[in-house]
């Protein structure tokens, strides 16, 4: 037989280095392939604990990433007007010298005119570290446009969220329920996670407007009408307590469900939580009938008692539950309409929700001892778990909604239990365990302590002496007492205002402001461009780093090119966000698997120059030289505390490496590079569920270095701190709000979980229509954006709109709309889409680029068919009439309220491409070639 000879295994490869992907927040582990030195394909890492070989679209199109024309090739320095584009390459030594010319002064005579926030990095716990040794108070990541209101409600409320902090019990759950997520946050552990519990036949339902990714493949779809989540879930709450399907055991052991709220209306103390003198809470005891503090070896509290004491009646935490939630105003029929969800179906969603949380309850056989000392046979599984991003958390009620959500999985007893949701080392962390916000600024020194932490009343606040807000965000202040991730995307405008005062220089990394990482992209632009009466730039000096020429290029004085993700060093560290599982600690690396082809540095690594260059403290050694010649060197040799450094895995003991605490290891990163490029350290048997109440989970934290000492807490279903900032409100205590924000914080600020209507303000008969976007799966996190292979999935994005509005407004596929908001209008591309809530409209987000930037052609269809709904929103909210704008942002953290958008939409002619379209800017990379092919190895 004369067959072709076919060679079915090629040598792909001649060498394999395994490091940590970047192409989302996700964190997989990636083997990439190398030939003759080049990078030849990426797959996925069958060993790693986060994707376990599994490897999306975004993953493997990393190659592209690190070949894209868009990347710059020098340090910048800008030679035209602001906005221009046009810039000279300098060397570094020049881009160092003026950037410490720049910030020299300013550290010596007031650190808070230096504003410095950074975007999607994942090395917060290193940046603001920089932060606090250069001395400014203002210093923040993207977490306050993106979904700081998720991630602070999960801490107050129980010590952790969704995502980075935990994962449902993906081998037990039954039933599994997301609630406002698209396909990103997270996107392959969920993806391996949906298709393990669909193998096993459970269930998974979809709340979302729109049915798309997760919701696409959910066996029931709830196409809620957006911004009515909380309404919702408290409507189930109120459903479950009725029918008496709450774990009561649960509530009693482990929540401050039994704690007692001091009920005397004349007391500076009323609605606080009743505390013994060590201010323990206090619950009463069903053995003794006593009160007594809540942990004390062998108490029962009893969810049911009152205390009554000088005349006055005080309640249990679960008594103001009930009368809350078993009010008429919650029940399916109340609700109904306003949720776009019928009262039956609300009614047999909250009956799946408790009969397979309590029918389907089973025992795992295993003994665990409780931190009161009960020994407990076996672990009691409830197999329903949550998860829930940003579509439940990006509107002005997002904090509350998202407080709901903690408390139905709470009442049901199915967090941190078999089949429930479980957190992934170093969480648990309650808010209690976090620092507080510092802002004391010492001209010349370090800030007093870490910016960002959690509030727990007024005294914690961030204020001047004159009570103005201490940052140029306005984060902990009284506009939003509980903003633990800061407010990036007020910096720009509060700059540019002076309000609360002016600052020098904006120093950003990986945060495209003048694109779509703004509200109100045109007015950002301005305000980056415009000059005051000298002819000065109104914010005076701007330095940004980016290792593409994205949209915010054009608007900095001075570029500091980073490298791709592939060519640096990283750290995903356990003082930051690591890629724990919820079996396990671990966290991991990334190293150059390739050298940069171009005069480019790691951000971080930079950063280590510039300390040393400015003398911080942190980054100067006692004789005055640089204290780490690079990031690498800092991963290694840092420690936040003796024995704690960035990276836990092979820390030096007394007999060799060890895990968790211990010396630092010169030859640490080799080791990690040795094992794949991460490192694991398993909870043993039996320490692994109870986390916050389990003895042998607590001394595993203790030794792996996560606690000082074991830290048991209560879940918060009532979050106390919520209630000290309501006193303040009334009258109560030295710092006092502003007149004009009383009323807000008292009706905002309720210490359990309330609805209001997110978009009140927002013109609603004029503007029926909601407006959403959503990062499509194959670009989540916009940096893929210019990926020559993923742009050929979405080139454009088209508005989504649902069939009857389609027919009321005479559009079909390919028409074009005009889409107004209180705000502005854009005009755009439609297509016809029917699973979508018939009140809202949606796009992707960032698929829309300006001319000119990422090296993409003038006529790029990013350019000419994509859009950004970014310019239909903005910072403030439109005028109300009393005089004063309120912020477009949650009124307790301060999170952009992106998706409180509200349009109208009509048909229009086709313009030649969609509007507003800006001039294009200068490109400082050129344009990428037309055809970009080139061939790795012979
Ligand atoms: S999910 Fe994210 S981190 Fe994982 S392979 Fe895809 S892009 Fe990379």
């Amino acid at each position: 037989m004369n067959q072709p000879k076919l060679d079915l295994s090629p040598k792909v490869s001649d060498e394999i280095r395994k490091t940590t992907c970047y192409m989302c927040a996700c964190r997989c582990g990636i083997n990439v392939h190398m030939k003759d030195g080049k990078v030849a394909y990426i797959e996925g890492n069958r060993d790693h604990p986060v994707n376990k070989g599994v490897l999306c679209a975004k993953g493997s199109a990393g190659i592209m990433q690190v070949n894209a024309p868009s990347r710059l090739r020098a340090p910048l320095k800008r030679v035209g007007p602001r906005g221009s584009g046009e810039f000279e390459e300098i060397s570094w030594d020049e881009a160092l010298g003026i950037a410490t010319n720049w910030l020299e002064p300013i550290r010596k005579d007031d650190p808070s005119k230096l504003a410095f926030f950074t975007g999607r990095d994942q090395s917060q716990s290193f940046t603001s570290f920089w932060a606090q040794n250069f001395g400014t108070p203002n210093y923040a990541a993207h977490g306050g446009f993106c979904s700081v209101n998720m991630a602070a409600a999960g801490i107050y409320t129980m010590g952790g969220a969704f995502w980075e902090f935990g994962q449902p019990d993906w081998d037990h759950t039954k039933l599994f329920m997301l609630f406002g997520v698209a396909e990103d946050h997270d996107s392959n552990p969920i993806k391996m996670g949906i298709g393990k519990i669909k193998a096993r036949g459970a269930r998974v339902i979809g709340v979302n407007p729109i049915r798309t990714g997760y919701n696409a493949v959910a066996d029931d779809w709830v196409g809620i009408t957006p911004g009515t989540d909380g309404l919702f879930i408290l409507s189930m709450v109120h459903c479950l307590m009725k029918a008496g399907k709450i774990d009561v055991n649960y509530l009693a052991q482990y929540t401050n469900a039994p704690c007692f709220v001091n009920g005397d209306e004349k007391s500076s103390e009323f609605g606080l939580l009743l505390r013994d003198d060590d201010g323990k809470e206090l619950v009463m005891d069903r053995t003794t009938g006593k009160l007594t503090p809540f942990d004390q070896k062998g108490v029962k509290p009893d969810l049911a008692a009152t205390h009554r004491h000088a005349g006055i009646t005080h309640n249990t935490v679960m008594h103001h539950m009930a009368d809350r939630y078993l009010s008429d105003d919650y029940a399916p029929e109340a609700v109904a309409e306003r949720v776009g969800i019928s009262a039956q179906r609300i009614r047999t969603l909250a009956a799946e929700i408790a009969r397979v949380a309590f029918d389907e309850a089973f025992e795992l056989e295993q003994e665990w001892t409780d931190f009161r000392g009960q020994t407990h046979k076996t672990m009691q599984g409830r197999p329903v778990s949550f998860h829930s991003m940003r579509g439940i958390s990006a509107h002005a009620n997002g904090f509350q909604t998202c407080r709901a959500l903690h408390v139905l999985q709470i009442l049901l007893g199915s967090v941190e239990v078999p089949g429930g949701f479980r957190f992934k080392p170093p969480y648990p962390k309650p808010a209690t365990a976090h620092p507080k916000p510092h802002c004391k600024v010492t001209p010349g020194a370090p800030l007093d302590g870490p910016h960002l932490g959690f509030t727990h009343g007024p005294d914690d606040l961030a204020l001047r002496e004159d009570g103005t807000p201490a940052r140029i965000d306005k984060a902990f202040s009284w506009d939003n007492p509980m903003s633990s991730h800061g407010l990036m995307h007020m910096v720009i405008s509060n700059a540019y205002a002076g309000d609360p005062y002016k600052i020098d220089t904006l120093f950003m990394y990986m945060a495209n402001m003048s694109w779509n990482s703004s509200m109100n992209t045109r007015g950002v632009i301005d305000m980056l461009t415009d000059t005051d009466e000298n002819g000065d730039y109104v914010i005076p000096r701007i330095i940004y780093s980016d290792a593409y020429s994205s949209e915010m290029v054009a608007y900095a004085d001075l570029i500091l090119p980073d490298t791709t993700y592939l060519e640096r060093h990283d750290c995903i560290s356990l003082l930051d966000r690591p890629i724990c599982e919820a079996d396990a600690a671990a966290d991991a690396i990334r190293w150059p698997v390739i050298e940069p082809d171009r005069d480019v540095r790691g951000f971080q690594s930079v950063l280590c120059d510039l300390g040393a260059r400015l003398n911080l403290p942190g980054f100067t050694n006692e004789d005055g030289s640089q204290k780490y010649d690079d990031y690498a060197d800092y991963i290694v040799n840092h420690e936040r505390k003796p024995g704690i450094g960035p990276l836990a895995g092979w820390r030096m003991g007394e007999n060799g490496t060890q895990s968790g605490r211990g010396a630092a290891n010169e030859s640490q990163l080799e080791n990690y590079i040795e094992n794949g490029g991460f490192f694991v350290e398993h909870i043993p048997q039996g320490a692994n569920y109870y986390k916050p109440w389990n003895a042998d989970y607590q001394d595993w934290a203790v030794g792996m270095g996560l606690y000082d000492s074991p830290q048991p807490y209560l879940f918060s279903l009532y979050v106390e701190p919520m209630r000290r900032f309501q006193l303040a409100a009334e009258g109560h205590g030295d710092r006092q709000p502003p007149d004009h924000l009383r009323d807000r914080i008292k009706a905002t600020m309720d210490p359990l979980p309330i609805w209001y209507d997110p978009a009140a303000e927002n013109r609603a008969d004029e503007f029926p229509i909601t407006a959403l976007t959503q990062r499509p799966m194959a670009m989540y996190h916009s940096w893929g954006s210019q990926n020559a292979w993923l742009r050929q999935l979405h080139g454009h994005n088209p508005l989504y709109v649902p069939t009857k509005l389609m027919r009321e407004n005479g559009l079909q596929d390919g028409d074009w709309a005009r889409v107004t908001s209180p705000h502005g209008a854009i005009t755009v591309p439609v297509l016809e889409m029917a699973a979508l809530n018939e009140n809202t409209v949606w796009t992707w987000n960032a698929i829309g680029k300006r001319k000119g930037a990422w090296a993409l052609d003038e006529n790029a269809p990013e350019a000419t068919r994509g859009f950004l709904l970014n310019h239909l929103i903005h910072e403030l909210l439109p005028p109300k009439g009393d005089g004063l704008r309120w912020a477009n942002s949650d009124p307790i953290t301060g999170q952009a309220a992106w998706f409180d958008l509200k349009v109208r939409i009509e048909k229009t002619d086709p313009p030649t491409e969609s509007q507003p379209a800006m001039d294009p800017v200068k490109s400082p990379v050129g344009r990428g070639p037309k055809d970009l092919t080139w061939k790795v190895g012979k």
